[in-house]
């Protein structure tokens, strides 16, 4: 969207839902997307395409989403237009150890995860960068300065951040001022939890001889679970090979969270080995650390995990109604 109309930005903030990018940002030359570290969209509903056949993929982070009878109601749209493109399918393959709550229904992305933000990206019109680390933001002349790691700082009418919590408070500039320090002693007691992902990509014709689609194990010190990734979507194909993904327990996480990734990456094949004898070998890997995975509701306050939530979500509110109080009357 080079040249944003109110209309054209009106449906770009209706259609970006959370959970799409880094930031999302209002500039004289239109609408602007900074999508994140990694060089293709997701964040963590990244999925990795295989090097040797792009067709093969694997969902590195995010697997499913689970749709509960509150979310059924608010997100309707949301998900009627996502089932409408078949973007999402209901989970139909088994996942051994799964807990399903009465009410909640699982859908998998066929195209893997990344295509939820891929489609909404591409509905806002905007324009996409990627590999943009962002360092600082200031406030200069009423507009929003953006200074990345490499790059001149680019100015904006207004800034919104999606990313995890500790990665905003490490953000340099006056945006460090536009928070209370209640709002920081707060938002820095949020906690995340780590893990390790191996996603591991086989040759067409390939046969993973077991009975489920995904597995969550309880009993090893290094995995949580595993899933054949493609069976888990549906997308069993002979000319494309299978890709299995393999995520880490936390503490396994945790102990080698600044340890090479190569190292990593032999210590999960071979519990994996252990777990699945005979297991084929694959063509390709891809092994990716989460640092920050997803909000640790236990470790906050035992609190019951939906007020915990409603308070999370109602400090990220009030980031961005404080952010956009700074908005001026101005052409956009
Ligand atoms: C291993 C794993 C499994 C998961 N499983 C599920 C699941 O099954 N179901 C489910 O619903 N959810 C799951 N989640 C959680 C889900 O993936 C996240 O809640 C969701 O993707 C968060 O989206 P987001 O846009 O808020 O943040 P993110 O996807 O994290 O997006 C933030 C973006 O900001 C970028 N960024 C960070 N710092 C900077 C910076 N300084 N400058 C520029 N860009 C920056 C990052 O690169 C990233 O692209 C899982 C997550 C992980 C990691």
């Amino acid at each position: 969207m080079k040249h944003g109309s109110p209309c054209s930005r009106r449906r770009a903030e209706q259609r970006l839902p959370p959970h799409s990018c880094a930031l999302f940002e209002k500039g004289p030359h239109g609408d602007q997307i900074v999508s994140g570290l990694l060089p293709d969209h997701g964040g963590r509903m990244a999925t990795a395409r295989s090097p040797c056949n792009p067709q093969s993929t694997v969902d590195l982070g995010a697997q499913y989403i689970t749709r509960t009878p509150h979310y059924a109601k608010k997100h309707q749209s949301f998900y009627d237009e996502l089932l409408a493109h078949g973007i999402l399918k209901p989970l139909t393959s088994p996942i051994e150890g799964m807990v399903m709550k009465e009410g909640d229904c699982n859908f998998v992305a066929p195209q893997g995860l990344s295509s939820i933000v891929k489609h909404y990206l591409k509905e806002s019109g905007a324009e996409v960068s990627f590999r943009h680390r962002v360092t600082q933001i200031n406030l200069r002349n009423d507009k929003w300065e953006v200074s990345e790691e490499r790059g001149s700082p680019e100015r904006f009418d207004i800034v919104v951040l999606t990313m995890p919590v500790p990665q905003i408070l490490q953000l340099r500039g006056d945006i460090a001022n536009l928070i209370s320090e209640c709002q920081r002693q707060q938002l820095e007691s949020v906690r995340y939890s780590s893990r390790y992902a191996l996603g591991l990509f086989y040759e067409a014709g390939t046969k993973i001889d077991v009975p489920w689609a995904g597995q969550y194990i309880t009993s090893n010190p290094c995995t949580r679970f595993i899933s054949i990734d493609n069976k888990k979507r549906n997308i069993e194909s002979s000319e494309v090979g299978p890709s299995l993904v393999v995520h880490t327990t936390v503490p396994f996480a945790v102990t080698y969270l600044e340890h090479s990734t190569e190292d990593v990456q032999e210590l999960i094949y071979q519990q994996l080995e252990s777990i699945l004898p005979g297991l084929p070998q694959p063509v390709v890997t891809k092994c990716q650390k989460w640092r920050y995975s997803q909000v640790d509701l236990k470790k906050k306050t035992g609190k019951s995990s939906r007020r915990y939530n409603l308070k999370l979500n109602t400090l990220h509110s009030h980031l961005a109604i404080y952010k956009y109080s700074f908005k001026r009357n101005n052409s956009l």
